[in-house]
């Protein structure tokens, strides 16, 4: 991603502050985050010797709630990153009107360079370094890029072990036996599913005669290629960090995904098999689909390229791909770009029910997880598509709008007296 993120985000936000008609007054609280942390840490190596990380966690805003928001292991990381990734999860968790804030977490790291034990010394000592601002009822991290339920157990351990109780609410994407909600993982894809289907009925696109396109196959973007193909969908090609896969007659994702277990040091790159051409990261965003979905890293579509998409409509499952001067290239395509802030909520919305089942200690089954995640977007979807529809702009201009009017009303109820 690049570093003017923050940037892009304070575009987009001026924007439908504007569109609203809020003075810069009445939002300029919310051009700034409340509180950053940057911390740096020691952690022992395998070999002894000892080597300082950096770390933040931005807590961006919590008139509506605790924060909320991930914690990403990344060597390219910075702050101005951090807080655009802040922000953006404040603005979620609003459009999907979950009773949240926005906050997010990294550590400039190469998880690849490091082995299990050091990754877990330094998720360890980044917890205790953060540890003032967390906490179940003040700001609850969850698992981003690099991070999964493994990184969110040792971070619970950490904070149960200092605080002397065990403490599950504490952070969200838990290993399930470890009171993580079923569904959690694969929750970030089911949501963009959701929200795909919600834009295909709108657009007339019916599943079994559209192709798409995924760049990312990480978690977010291979649970998003699994569900899209088992609702019909054609998904011709896919990418991870090495390159992509593209089949015009559409992808074994079976035997793809068994590839990929059976084989965990390789990359697709590596896979082969007939009628299969391997492509850039860059080409996979330009490929001849009707559905785009950037599902890896922030800052991907970009003026350089938003020139070249054919997709007609593109669904952000990444935090972050398009940036702002893209995004006005694409709306002058009318091309129908279902925003990041509401297609891959459906992770922050199942982080929502583990964290309302660990403070009930009562747990619900997979279909009732699914059953209300479907909900949530299908009505948070309605609502951003009403809003572009009687105001006559972008989804993500509506989207913005519908986050910012509730972050706005509920300071403003709160009210900034001391
Ligand atoms: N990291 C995810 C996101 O960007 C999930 C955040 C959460 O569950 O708190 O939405």
């Amino acid at each position: 991603m690049t570093t003017d993120a923050f940037s892009s985000m304070l575009k987009q936000l001026d924007k439908a502050a504007q569109s609203l008609g809020y003075s810069r007054e009445e939002y300029e609280f919310l051009r700034h985050p409340e509180k950053e942390l940057t911390v740096s840490f020691p952690v022992v190596m395998d070999d002894g010797s000892v080597r300082v990380f950096t770390g933040f966690r931005v807590q961006h805003n919590s008139h509506r709630g605790p924060y909320k928001g991930g914690v990403r292991f990344s060597p390219s990381i910075n702050r101005e990153e951090v807080k655009a990734l802040a922000a953006w999860m404040t603005w979620k968790c609003a459009v999907v009107n979950v009773p949240y804030g926005g906050a997010k977490g990294g550590v400039i790291c190469d998880p690849k360079e490091l082995s299990v034990g050091e990754l877990e010394r330094l998720t360890r000592r980044y917890t205790v370094a953060i540890m003032p601002l967390i906490g179940p009822d003040k700001d609850i991290p969850a698992p981003d890029i690099n991070t999964s339920a493994r990184e969110m157990g040792w971070i619970m351990d950490t904070f149960s072990v200092f605080k002397g109780n065990t403490t599950l609410g504490v952070v969200t994407g838990k290993p399930v036996g470890l009171g993580g909600s079923v569904g959690r993982r694969e929750a970030t894809g089911r949501g963009v599913l959701y929200t795909t289907l919600e834009v295909s009925k709108k657009l007339g696109i019916k599943p079994e005669e559209t192709s798409v396109a995924i760049q990312g196959y990480g978690n977010v973007g291979s649970v998003t290629a699994k569900v899209l193909a088992e609702s019909g969908f054609k998904v011709v090609a896919v990418s991870d960090i090495s390159g992509g896969i593209f089949n015009p007659e559409g992808l074994d994702l079976g035997s793809i995904n068994e590839f990929l277990a059976e084989n965990p040091k390789s990359t697709l790159k590596d896979y082969a098999a007939p009628n299969i051409s391997h492509i850039t990261n860059g080409e996979i965003l330009t490929l001849d689909v009707d559905i785009l979905i950037p599902a890896a890293t922030g800052g991907q579509i970009t003026e350089q390229n938003a020139n070249q998409i054919k997709a007609k409509v593109i669904v952000e499952a990444a935090n972050g791909p398009t940036t702002a001067e893209a995004d006005e290239i694409l709306e002058a395509r009318e091309i129908h770009v279902v925003p990041d802030i509401l297609a891959n909520a459906g992770g922050v919305v199942v982080s929502y029910f583990e964290w309302v089942q660990n403070l009930q200690s009562f747990f619900w089954n997979e279909q009732e997880v699914n059953e209300r995640l479907e909900q949530i977007m299908v009505r948070s979807f309605a609502n951003v598509w009403s809003v572009s529809k009687e105001k006559g702009v972008s989804m993500r201009n509506a989207a913005y709008m519908v986050a910012i009017d509730r972050v706005i009303s509920a300071a403003k109820t709160r009210g900034f007296n001391l």
